[in-house]
């Protein structure tokens, strides 16, 4: 393009842009938190009956917030790849626990689109599957894997701040493992964790014990005292995560810089509470796991909670438009922009994992999961069954459902014909990362199942016999 055809062509966009995006009110900066294994039942803002989150609902209520956002899967290294390179897990060939598969270099990571437009890119993970040797560090200047907590995470993040010129944008990404750990400051314990003298009251492990059934089963059956024990520490966690986002914000408000960040807050997966029988998450595509919090303030944004259903495929795209950025085109997620001001269309929420395996689209009112083995096809209708009970296959008419089917073989068709995003790499980790993995429950439990990701053959066989 000639130069000088720029000015008439942005002329051009920017009357076309809703009011919330026009040069002058966009954000200069952005800054992505991921609470992992966040629950978006578990915030206040969602009508969650303990005040886990009263910084959280603050800039929920004061921005704009998604009541139905879908992760495309279940756990933590395929979702965030596909949060952060906005296609779907199977694309980049990501999946199981002990196998969680690298991001290829040719993924176009948010970092990446952010660095080409000009910003200074910084992330602070906590290790464990947001390592950097699983090919999150692209496009990034530092890729920080050592925030051990949200208290370190945010030292670190306000230290590599402080280097910031005035002049310069910046895309900060945070990821914390404390809810994922059950593990909350002292302090909490007070005001979060009921009196309990269970047989979990000394146990150490307690990530462990919820995502690993197999230690779950050396510890015995637990009864509603230890399920309970459980909820709580992971309720006191979220508000400890909460106190620390705060504090993080208003050192920014001190700053002068949080008028000028977009600040967007979600999760990778939620969080199951033996709604289904089980526990942890990466074992079900049930909505407990799926659905998390989507949050995103900045002053141009007008107050809304968004009922229309997202899906974290499509962060990276919004981000990226509400900034000005350059959308790369093998994205597969949508810019949430129109939703933002009230104009939204039904988008269908496709998510995947490896373990059962099991695929599974979702639209605001019906939810259809296929899997490679019995007895776990499944669907369900939202409307009437929000907490997926009753299995209505086999009770309905097949044109019911048919429609899901056909969107699903359509989406199977679509990732299997694209295979430049597979990395083929295998990941191996050392001692000290394998102990670290074990201690969230990562290492040495069930997965469910033996049986590989199908190829696209399989599955549509599935499909065929389901119709
Ligand atoms: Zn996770």
């Amino acid at each position: 393009m000639r130069l000088a055809q720029l000015p008439v062509l942005l002329a051009v966009i920017g009357a076309a842009l809703p009011a919330c995006t026009r040069e002058s009110s966009r954000p200069k900066n952005v800054i992505l938190v991921s609470i992992d294994t966040l629950r978006r039942d578990h915030l206040g803002l969602h009508g969650y009956e303990r005040n886990t989150s009263p910084f959280l609902d603050r800039i929920g209520r004061s921005g704009v917030a998604f009541d139905q956002c879908i992760a495309q899967a279940p756990w933590t290294a395929p979702s965030h790849a596909s949060m952060l390179s906005s296609l779907y897990p199977s694309v980049l060939g990501m999946g199981r626990f002990e196998d969680p598969g690298h991001i290829s270099d040719s993924a176009d990571m948010l970092a990446e689109v952010l660095a080409d437009a000009g910003f200074r890119t910084h992330a602070v993970t906590s290790g464990g599957f947001m390592a950097a040797k699983i090919g999150f560090t692209q496009g990034f200047e530092i890729y920080d894997d050592a925030g051990l907590n949200m208290e370190t995470t945010v030292e670190r993040a306000m230290q590599w701040l402080r280097g910031i010129r005035e002049d310069e944008r910046f895309f900060l990404f945070l990821h914390t493992y404390d809810v994922h750990k059950y593990k909350p400051p002292a302090s909490y314990h007070a005001t979060w964790v009921a009196p309990y003298s269970g047989a979990l009251a000394f146990h150490d492990r307690i990530a462990d014990l919820v995502q690993n059934h197999e230690e779950q089963a050396k510890a015995g059956a637990l009864d509603d005292a230890d399920r309970r024990y459980i909820r709580d520490l992971y309720d006191a966690s979220i508000a400890a995560t909460d106190d620390w986002l705060r504090r993080f914000w208003e050192s920014l408000e001190q700053r002068g810089l949080a008028d000028d960040t977009l600040l967007v807050v979600t999760a990778d997966h939620g969080e199951e509470f033996w709604e289904h029988g089980g526990s942890g998450h990466g074992y079900t595509l049930f909505d407990e796991n799926l659905r998390v919090p989507l949050i995103m303030h900045h002053p141009s944004l007008s107050s809304r909670m968004v009922p229309e259903q997202v899906r974290l495929l499509d962060v990276a795209p919004t981000i990226a438009t509400l900034v000005g950025a350059e959308r790369p085109s093998s994205w597969q997620g949508e810019s949430l922009e129109g939703f933002l001001s009230g104009h939204a269309r039904t988008l269908v929420a496709f998510s995947e994992h490896a373990h059962l395996p099991a695929k599974s689209a979702r639209t605001p009112h019906a939810k259809l999961i296929l899997a490679a083995s019995e007895p776990t096809r499944s669907f369900f209708d939202l409307r009437s069954d929000v907490l997926e009970t009753t299995n209505l296959l086999g009770q309905l008419d097949r044109a019911t459902w048919r429609p899901m089917a056909d969107g699903i073989e359509r989406w199977l068709r679509d990732n299997a014909a694209d295979q430049r995003f597979r990395s083929g790499k295998r990941i191996v980790f050392n001692a000290a990362e394998l102990e670290e993995l074990a201690a969230l429950g990562y290492v040495g439990g069930t997965t469910g199942s033996d049986i590989e990701d199908p190829d696209l053959d399989v599955w549509l066989k599935i499909l065929a016999e389901e119709r």
